[in-house]
């Protein structure tokens, strides 16, 4: 029996609009991307701009920016199905959408008016491609740890740094780039900045991209900035509010979006084994008669219902403005751990056809790699969940982040979801 689509244990996320969102997205990946997947993993080193702009012609970077500026105003629901139905296809077309996605969120919180009328209607229509600078290839995801420093010289910031792992690095228009401004003893809650970085800006340089283990054709790499200078009407948010701004952006849509991609990522997994066994010959007739392998093939089938319900239980709960830190973490760190364990059994039951890059199941476990780093390791959701269970730090007075920014520019879904 083939799975409804959308499956019936999201009915009480969708409404009506969501569903309409997925059957498009759906055909899209079908007529547009899947015809060159096999392209983009055959060029590692390639840089794919063609397909932001196959994106862009849908408005789909505008997805979470209101209406008044062109977007598609459609919520956090409507985002993950996006970068979901995208990642069943291809990762990396899903992390081209998500990575410019991040910076969005930095955008609209903590933008000014003027830097909304500025650059919303340009990111609505992806004609400007963001991009969320924050790592370094020394101190990882210890943001603290930055040396990336910017100067105020009286008239404008002097910016100096390298960053890496940059989502859309050598495609991005806009980079959002935090750096230190304070001096050393300051703490990181007030020492960093977040700047607003033209890609064509004097001292802006991307160094040249070597391809990776996953995610063909999409870009994250290095960016170098050399006394780069910055406007203070380019500063976004306060002077010294960069932390908060790198992490509302990476826990209110960073960890939802890399979610979304290990959802899509494990149902592809989980189809191609269920098929692969159904057609394998062994014995008097299929791999999938043996019990053995129907125990393993109950177990993928379990992980991705868990890990589906988990995704759009935290999004929907973003949507509706309700406190859902803790489901935000979960979703992110279990989303990769379950599809992650999937994915290696399927390699299992793929057995040496899983090493050949004929069999789809190879790119698909490749690209699963690269959703645990991102928007926090499984360490640090873990540590995260740990503190806010134990009240400890600062995590018993904090507002959650979800409560946070609820509102600010995150309007409900417009049409009633059904089942609810
Ligand atoms: C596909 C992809 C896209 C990315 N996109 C972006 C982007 O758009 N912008 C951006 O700025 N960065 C991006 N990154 C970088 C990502 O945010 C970092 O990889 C991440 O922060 C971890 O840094 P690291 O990989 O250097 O690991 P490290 O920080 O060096 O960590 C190494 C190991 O130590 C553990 N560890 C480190 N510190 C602690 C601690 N305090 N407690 C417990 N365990 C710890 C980690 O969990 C990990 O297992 C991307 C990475 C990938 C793979």
């Amino acid at each position: 029996m083939s799975m409804p689509t959308p499956p019936h244990s999201l009915d009480r996320f969708l409404s009506p609009a969501h569903r309409a969102l997925w059957e498009a997205v759906d055909d899209f990946a079908t007529q547009e991307i899947q015809p060159r997947v096999e392209r983009m993993e055959g060029a590692p080193h390639r840089v794919d701009r063609k397909i932001a702009r196959l994106l862009a012609d849908r408005r789909w970077f505008g997805v979470t920016v209101p209406e008044a500026f062109g977007g598609m105003e459609a919520g956090h629901v409507a985002k993950t199905i996006l970068i979901h139905r995208l990642a069943r296809v291809s990762g990396a077309v899903a992390a081209i959408l998500q990575a410019s996605l991040i910076p969005v969120a930095g955008l609209l919180y903590y933008g000014t008016d003027e830097q909304h009328t500025a650059l919303l209607g340009s990111v609505a229509d992806g004609s400007v491609l963001m991009s969320i600078a924050v790592t370094e290839p020394d101190q990882g995801g210890h943001i603290g740890g930055m040396t990336t420093a910017a100067e105020w010289d009286g008239r404008s910031w002097v910016l100096t740094g390298v960053k890496a792992h940059v989502g859309n690095s050598h495609i991005a228009d806009l980079h959002v780039v935090v750096a230190r401004t304070a001096s050393a003893g300051t703490r990181t809650s007030r020492a960093l900045t977040a700047f607003l970085v033209r890609g064509d800006q004097r001292g802006v340089d991307r160094v040249p991209y070597s391809g990776k283990l996953g995610l063909h054709g999409f870009s994250y790499g290095q960016i170098s900035f050399d006394r780069v200078r910055v406007s203070p009407n380019d500063v976004l948010g306060d002077v010294g509010q960069g932390f908060e701004v790198a992490q509302s952006s990476s826990i209110l849509y960073g960890r939802p979006n890399l979610t979304a991609v290990s959802l899509g990522l494990h149902e592809t997994a989980v189809a191609l084994t269920a098929r692969y066994v159904s057609e394998r010959p062994r014995y008097k007739g299929k791999l999938a008669d043996l019990s053995v392998i129907q125990d393993r093939l109950g177990g993928m089938s379990a992980r991705l219902l868990m890990a589906r319900i988990l995704a759009y239980h935290a999004v929907d709960m973003l949507d509706r403005g309700l406190p859902c830190d803790d489901e935000l973490l979960a979703a992110k760190g279990l989303g990769h751990d379950l599809a992650s364990e999937t994915g290696d059994d399927a390699m299992r039951l793929h057995a040496a056809n899983g090493l050949d890059e004929d069999f789809a199941i190879e790119r698909i476990w490749r690209d699963m790699q690269t959703t645990y780093a991102p928007a926090g390791t499984g360490e640090v959701q873990r540590r995260r969940l740990a503190e806010n269970l134990l009240q400890q730090e600062e995590a018993s007075t904090r507002t959650p982040w979800s409560v946070l920014h609820a509102g600010r520019s995150q309007p409900p879904i417009v049409d009633q979801p059904v089942g609810v």
